[in-house]
């Protein structure tokens, strides 16, 4: 029986479908103006698993995550600029090739961290017609009003605004935002934009469609409601994202989805935790890990952990060993050890003898079981296989166990057994020498073993596991 942290109603509850070994997903996808980083990646990853791990339950899929390619401002209080205009400004683009571009790295960065893709990738640019369908509905029922600058939500309409958060509205956030939004006229701070009028700052905007309001664009929120209701139907059974969208964003799909449908939008809220990094600004250096920002010059990409050496699957290794509800400091020895690791176990597998087959280590495989039913709990699953790995089972139901389990883990683990496997019988032997003279505290020597192992083109990583030799 699975078991979720529904972010509703704050508890973890025995998960149940609408219909019957049907799971239909939403996660909130990236806004393409720019490359995403490893913290973003982090969210991702959690949606990944989640996915896995139903799949793994014998549940039939079905998952919607939207690519954002208009709307989304820079500031959470309507006041900003939309992200993909300073996208196309800052690249002398158009904003639809910043878009295309920055979609196809995005997703590029998913494949190769083994996230299944999602079975519909849909844009708000291609569904304007069912935002302003919903954005109509509400402002016939009065919890929609036509200002000056853009048609707002009116939050005051929707005693239940503050349910998912658990935030009182009055609270420092908010004030802070009666000061930005003091321009705008709102009714309220907390109002939000379903549409925004080409007026003002967005008189010159390059994206517009008709409207009954006039011409203009949609809000960031509003693509959410329409787009997971155009392929889940409502409600639906998960909705995913990071836990900084759960005010306002998530906040304001449940407002109006569920105002304008009197149903509610999912019946599963899940959030991912961020991924934290020091701060690179001058001056923060010894302070505590903060979110990765580009302000905060602790920007990190796939790309650049690949640039390193590392592979991203030891990326994938480190964000499996934290739990997806705590916070999970990203520091360059935390990837290292989890490289270190994800080697040594990959080590291990590469020595066991025959193929996968039908039976398994049952008892390893039922606790298994019971870990990631426990709201995901892949940092238990984890040290489950290595405690297999060292247990007097045989080899052959060793593997087929391993195999069953990397289908939620989707770390390649046979795949990448087989490559460290063709390390030659020399190199390991070298390496044995070189651990023996280690022990013996004969350094001189254990260090000219080492030298030798690079000059073969091999490097040594010693871990708390022991030493792990690869190809330089
Ligand atoms: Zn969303």
């Amino acid at each position: 029986m699975l078991k979720l942290f529904n972010t509703l109603s704050k508890k973890i509850e025995k998960f149940q479908p609408i219909k019957d070994k049907r799971v239909s997903i939403y996660s909130c996808g990236p806004t393409v103006y720019d490359y995403v980083h490893i913290g973003n990646l982090r969210t991702y990853l959690f949606n990944d698993i989640l996915r896995r791990v139903l799949i793994y339950d014998g549940y039939k899929v079905k998952q919607v995550m939207n690519i954002t390619d208009v709307g989304h401002l820079t500031d959470d209080a309507d006041s900003g600029v939309d992200k993909l205009e300073k996208g196309a400004e800052r690249e002398k683009k158009t904003v639809w090739d910043v878009a295309k571009f920055y979609e196809k790295e995005f997703l590029n960065d998913i494949r190769a961290l083994n996230i299944l893709m999602p079975d519909k990738l849909p844009h708000p640019t291609d569904h304007i017609k069912q935002q302003i369908k919903i954005i109509e509905t509400l402002v016939k029922i009065n919890f929609a009003y036509d200002a000056k600058e853009a048609v707002y939500f009116d939050v005051s309409k929707f005693p239940d605004y503050t349910k998912l958060s658990g935030q009182k509205l009055k609270d420092k956030k908010q004030a802070a935002r009666t000061e930005v939004v003091k321009d705008l006229s709102k009714k309220n701070p907390a109002d939000f934009a379903l549409w925004f009028k080409l007026t003002g700052k967005f008189a010159d905007h390059s994206m517009h469609w008709p409207s009954p309001w006039g011409e203009g664009f949609p809000g960031w929120h509003i693509e959410c409601s329409a787009m997971s209701t155009e392929y889940l139907g409502q409600p639906f059974d998960i909705h995913t994202g990071g836990v900084d969208l759960i005010m306002p964003h998530h906040s304001n799909e449940i407002a109006q989805s569920q105002s304008a449908s009197g149903k509610p939008l999912a019946n599963y809220w899940l959030h991912g935790e961020h991924l934290l990094i020091k701060s690179g600004k001058p001056g923060h250096l010894d302070g505590e890990p903060r979110r990765m920002a580009k302000s905060e010059n602790n920007f990190i990409r796939l790309k650049d952990i690949v640039d390193k050496g590392f592979s991203p699957l030891a990326f994938r290794y480190l964000v499996l060993g934290a739990h997806y509800q705590t916070k999970l400091n990203f520091s360059w020895e935390s990837l290292r050890a989890a490289q270190n690791s994800l080697d040594h176990l990959l080590d291990l597998i590469s020595e066991l003898k025959g193929s996968p087959g039908k039976f398994m280590c049952a008892d390893y495989a039922k606790a298994f079981d019971r870990e990631i039913n426990n709201n995901l709990d892949t940092a238990r699953a984890l040290s489950l296989t290595w405690r297999l790995l060292k247990k007097p089972n045989p080899d052959k139901l060793k593997i087929s166990t391993i195999k069953k389990f990397d289908k939620v883990f989707g770390l390649d683990l046979l795949k990448g057994a087989l490559i460290r496997k063709k390390i030659p019988n020399k190199i390991k032997e070298l390496a044995k020498t070189r651990e023996r003279l280690r022990k013996q505290k004969e350094f001189g020597k254990a260090d000219d073993a080492r030298a030798e192992l690079e000059k073969l083109g091999y490097e040594i990583n010693d871990t708390p596991e022991g030493p792990v030799v690869k190809k330089k």
